[in-house]
């Protein structure tokens, strides 16, 4: 029996258990919350915690995780050869603490009758004073966007991110609320002409086939930022086995078995994501009308990192 804490619950999940299940006879208890929740828990819990495997969907929060002591290192010839050492976490001599099981991107959308591609193709041009009034973003204390923010100073450096996020704030629409299919839908009904949002929440719009998404589908174009220069910013949803795990071994399977080809593909399919693993194929009619895109190449255990910094310049600059 292995304790799964998973902040996943997505419905092609229960395949990926019970084809687990199915291929070693280990049985899997799952317990739901969501990201900070399952960490609330396991500090809560302590060394009594029965956690065995944990799954998160940010590197904020995964790093998070780490450096609140949650996870333990595990060394894996399979997890190191199959998941690329930029999406993995903690790592040390003794193994990394986390890895990436999917990816996500963290990109633009557009009211195509008031914003070209070109006026938002870097991130940085979010600031521009062109854009004043016409930006829809969630919370920027919320991970994904603390992710992202990182993701930016690591390429740009403390005064120029500071500033950009000021000059963000100064372009708001409105003060941020809701999650990021909020920021798509303020978009179409043109409260906004650009928003920041993940890539599967945009997917999961033009797989439906309700009139009103449509509508905004119709109305809105996704930008991948960055492409010219270091990429668009990739973030992960990831795995780690508990630092008090009782059973480590079926946890480490376990991980191993999240890095198959089957695996993978559920895994990416199930939420609209992308596969970390090389040679996983998918196949999402929604991502593969998206295209291809550049990714950026810094190790997400550095944006994650970062994200407290970050935090720290959102305080200052009133980016609630
Ligand atoms: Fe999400």
């Amino acid at each position: 029996m292995l304790n799964l804490y998973s902040a996943r619950h997505y419905q092609t999940d229960e395949a990926l258990y019970s084809n687990f299940t199915k291929a070693t006879g280990i049985r899997i208890n799952r317990i739901e919350a969501d990201d900070a929740g399952i960490l609330a828990r396991l500090k809560a819990e302590g060394a009594a915690s029965p956690a065995d495997v944990i799954l998160l969907v940010d590197a904020a929060r995964l790093w998070r995780g780490e450096q609140d002591g949650l996870f333990q290192p595990v060394k894996s010839a399979v997890l190191e050869q199959r998941i690329p050492a930029q999406l993995r976490g903690g790592e040390s001599a003794q193994g990394a603490q986390w890895f990436g099981i999917s990816t996500r991107a963290r990109v633009h959308v557009i009211d195509k009758t008031r914003l070209k591609p070109a006026d938002v193709d870097r991130y940085e041009k979010l600031a521009a004073p062109a854009l004043k009034g016409q930006i829809c973003i969630r919370s920027g204390s919320h991970p994904y966007n603390l992710s992202l923010f990182g993701s930016v100073l690591d390429a740009a450096g403390p005064a120029a991110t500071e500033a950009w996020l000021k000059g963000m704030v100064a372009n708001l629409a409105r003060d941020p609320k809701g999650g990021d299919t909020d920021q798509i839908r303020a978009v179409a009904a043109g409260e906004c002409a650009v928003a920041v949002t993940n890539t599967y929440y945009y997917a999961r719009l033009m797989k439906s086939q309700r009139p009103e998404d449509r509508a905004v589908i119709e109305r809105t174009q996704l930008v991948f930022p960055n492409q010219a220069d270091r990429g668009t910013h990739v973030n992960i949803s990831g795995a780690a086995v508990a630092r008090n795990a009782r059973n480590r071994d079926a946890a480490v399977k376990f991980l191993e078995y999240l890095a198959s080809d089957d695996a993978q593909r559920m895994l990416a399919d199930g939420n609209n994501e992308y596969p970390v693993v090389a040679s996983a194929t998918t196949e999402n009619p929604a991502l593969t009308a998206l295209g291809r895109f550049k990714s950026e190449a810094v190790p997400i255990a550095k944006v994650g990192a970062n994200t407290a910094v970050v935090q720290q310049m959102l305080d200052r600059v009133g980016f609630k």
